[in-house]
């Protein structure tokens, strides 16, 4: 691994001994007490300076604990002088250890963990590491998109039939008989982990090499099979970060920005240039702004709100004033705020640091004379160490067929735009990416996670052919999204819309919604010194609702608190937001707010199209409490009263669900709060995101409970979390009782055409299955098996 730093000192990653301090002072190699070697050596080509910049904190033979200064370099001297500060950590006795896990893609602190290695006691062969005696270790990586769900499982455990060997399987800790399907799932490795297998015995070769073959093989739906391309050099794998299969030739994406030199030509001169490069960016954000909606249109805001940001222009000015050029200047003054942004610990503030770094560079491009958008040729698939989101925006509608990076993850800002434009899109690709050539012809598996290199003739046919069944299957969607939506056996399911800002109606509306199944009225208060008043509120939720033209529009109470902190609203900030004053907590500790709220609301014409829902819900003295203020209200006005929703986000609510069915006039959940608060696993915890799975059957039986206390009462029920926008997900949830689902508008077509292929005693079968289910990915494959995929 390596480390890219961000300060001038090496620590010590683990305790050690220093056995060798290097004449240049540039690495240093300690002996853990494992006996692992692991030299640490700062950048590349810095031999050449002979210590200059350099200062060593050790000497030769020393002991060292994990976080102790090793030595410290000039980094911002040597930075402008060298290829890269990039540090490598080598295992330089690698052969006699394995790394079971390693930090990757992500910042870390001193004394984070980085990886760990586990001693192998033999000597290594590359891949394969041989211990004398009958016994073979291999690491495998899981190709499954899922993990290692039921049918992986079965699959693994059946390749070692006919095999006599003892064969175990290890991973995060666990130890697995690699002959039980079900101690294959009881692992709970996701898709990229290594798993270390152990055959002993006459025949443990053969039988390693069989499970080498499964892992080779996966075994996932909606594939374009290919066993012998797992390893092989003509596929990558990445990580999922916009699902959809892509042909087309290979297009490099032009690389980082330059970097500028430190030294200005005076200050009149780099103010100069700056405020060129910045003026020349501004245009270009303005005029792709004028045409863009929706995520793409909220990154080119927040863009256009730093170019002319007065604490950045300020900060660059002062490095401009103290000698820098205009590129210095502005990448310092970026970097002092993206990581005072990083800092404060709130994802949302942190995905503005990203966007603050995007937009560097755009000013960095246009310093360097190098400004123009991207101009990939129609069809093509971008490739690249990244693609920023600025870059994706301005690309034309419709010009790439898709896009891989070696680096990037499913979350991140560009994943996120990608899966709004309906891109496909690999991310975490590694950087083989970087060796493919301009022209190449490529297939972009992002379904299964592959990039395929110069298919032959015949992977290529079958991904053209998928590709093509697979933009009929949309087209015949998007045709029928407009038609009333029934299950095959008759029932009726009602399809909505999460809706977040007038400009989604739109895009919700062409997707076939029939109203808004949850509008989110958090954008209205956030980023903002003091509240919206009655007036501005009603002027928005008006135009909502009208743009709705009489379909219902479901208005969700202020959700603040826990990742949604509002400047003028001092809510008890406690160790742990997520369980403390949020949601329905927090209006109820400031009435006049949510009064306000309210009255702005039941202006509203017609109300009869407007619902209320209340979040956060926890027992029904809530509900009770809400439920006379909005009863107030309308007398005072004069109204009658909109029907009062709860949403179903704690295991509290679905557990008394049938009490708050007594005093709400519909449910609705939330399954996004409802699976973190019931598996204990926080939503911006990206370690667990992989692990935070609605589908986990402990939720299903929240959901199953609340469906059915729902019904005892009469009441209709809703799923408006993210649960609801996964096709996969759709039978189940029709099974468990729900009767209606409230999407991302662009899922909805595709949602509509699952529901119709359903049959509500297939969905209700299938829903006891799950409830019984072992784990979310047993849920998965049950899902996927019965055509969910
Ligand atoms: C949910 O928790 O599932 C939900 C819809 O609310 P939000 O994602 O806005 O918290
Ligand atoms: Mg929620």
């Amino acid at each position: 691994m390596a480390i890219d730093p961000t300060s001038a000192t090496l620590y010590a990653p683990c305790a050690g001994n220093v056995v060798a301090l290097q004449a240049a002072k540039h690495a240093v190699t300690l002996r853990a007490s494992n006996g692992a070697e692991i030299l640490l050596h700062v950048g590349v080509d810095t031999v050449a300076f002979g210590g200059e910049g350099f200062e060593a904190h050790v000497v030769q033979g020393q002991d060292v604990r994990v976080g102790d200064p090793l030595l410290t370099f000039d980094l911002d001297g040597l930075a402008p002088r060298v290829r890269s500060l990039i540090t490598p950590v080598i295992i330089i006795n690698g052969g006699g250890f394995a790394v079971v896990r390693r930090e990757q893609q992500r910042t870390v602190r001193v004394g984070d963990f980085l990886m760990e290695l586990q001693s192998l006691g033999e000597t290594a062969s590359s891949g394969a590491v041989v211990v004398p005696g009958p016994e073979i270790r291999k690491y495998l990586r899981v190709p499954y998109e899922h993990g290692i769900h039921a049918r992986p499982a079965a699959l693994l455990a059946a390749a070692l039939r006919g095999f006599s060997a003892d064969v175990s399987a290890l991973a995060h800790g666990r130890k697995a008989n690699a002959r039980s399907a079900v101690a294959w799932m009881e692992l709970g490795v996701q898709r990229g982990d290594e798993v270390m297998v152990i055959a002993i015995g006459p025949d443990a070769t053969a039988a390693v090499a069989a499970l080498e073959a499964a892992f080779a093989a996966p075994p996932a739906p909606r594939v374009i099979r290919d066993p012998a391309v797992q390893a092989d050099e003509r596929a990558l794998r990445g990580v999922v970060a916009s699902r959809g299969i892509a042909v087309g030739p290979a297009a490099l994406i032009a690389g980082e920005a330059p970097l500028p030199s430190e030294t200005g030509a005076g200050v009149a001169r780099e103010s100069a240039d700056l405020e060129r490069a910045r003026a020349f960016v501004r245009a270009q954000l303005e005029k792709l702004h004028a045409t863009t909606t929706g995520l793409a249109r909220e990154v080119l805001d927040a863009h256009l709100s730093f170019i002319d940001d007065p604490e950045l222009l300020q900060t660059a000015q002062a490095w401009i004033a103290r000698g820098k050029s205009a590129g210095y200047a502005w990448r310092e003054a970026v970097e002092e705020s993206a990581k005072a942004l990083n800092a404060v610990g709130d994802s949302r503030v942190a995905e503005r640091a990203d966007d603050l770094r995007d937009l560097a560079a755009q000013v960095l491009r246009a310093l360097a004379g190098d400004a123009a958008l991207l101009d990939p040729p129609a069809g093509s698939i971008l490739i690249g160490q990244e693609l920023l989101p600025s870059q994706l925006v301005g690309l034309p509608a419709g010009r790439i067929a898709g896009f891989c990076t070696a680096a990037g993850g499913p979350t991140s800002h560009v994943a996120l735009l990608a899966a709004a434009m309906g891109v496909p899109a690999l991310g975490a690709a590694g950087p083989r990416v970087m060796h493919i050539a301009e022209g190449t012809p490529l297939v972009l598996d992002a379904e299964q996670g592959l990039l395929r290199i110069a298919p032959d003739a015949a992977t290529l046919a079958a991904a053209e052919k998928a590709l093509v069944h697979d933009r009929s299957k949309r087209v015949a969607a998007r045709a029928a999204a407009h038609s009333e939506c029934r299950l095959a056996s008759g029932e009726r399911i009602q399809v909505f819309a999460n809706v977040g800002a007038l400009a989604d109606v739109r895009v919700a509306l062409e997707h076939g919604a029939e109203g808004c199944g949850l509008l989110r009225t958090e954008f209205l208060f956030l980023e903002r010194d003091t509240p919206p008043d009655v007036e501005q509120q009603t002027e928005t939720y008006q135009s909502i609702v009208s743009a709705f033209a009489g379909r219902p529009v479901v208005i969700r109470t202020l959700d603040a608190g826990s990742d949604k902190p509002l400047r003028y609203l001092p809510l008890p900030r406690g160790e742990n937001p997520a369980l403390g004053v949020r949601g329905v907590r927090a209006s109820l500790r400031n009435p006049e707010l949510l009064r306000e709220q309210l009255r702005a609301i039941l202006r509203v014409e017609p109300l009869t199209a407007c619902r209320i829902l209340l979040p956060m819900i926890t027992d029904d003295s809530e509900m009770q409490s809400v439920r006379e203020i909005v009863e107030d209200l309308c007398r005072q006005l004069g109204s009658a009263t909109p029907l009062l929703g709860a949403m179903i986000e704690t295991p509290a609510s679905a557990l008394g669900a049938d009490r708050l069915a007594a005093v709400a006039d519909f449910l609705s959940i939330g399954t996004n709060d409802l699976a973190q608060y019931t598996l204990a696993m926080d939503r911006g915890e990206s370690e667990l995101a992989a692990h935070l799975d609605a589908l986990h059957p402990a939720v299903l039986r929240l959901i199953s409970i609340s469906a059915a206390a729902a019904r005892a009462a009469g009441r209709p029920v809703a799923v408006c979390g993210g649960l609801a926008s996964d096709p996969l997900a759709a039978a189940l949830l029709v099974g468990l009782g729900v009767d209606e689902l409230s999407a991302v508008p662009s899922v909805i077509p595709e949602l509509k055409s699952r529901l119709r292929s359903l049959r509500l005693d297939d969905c209700r079968e299938l829903a006891e299955r799950a409830l019984e289910a072992a784990s979310a990915a047993a849920v998965r494959a049950l899902a996927v098996d019965a055509g969910g995929n």
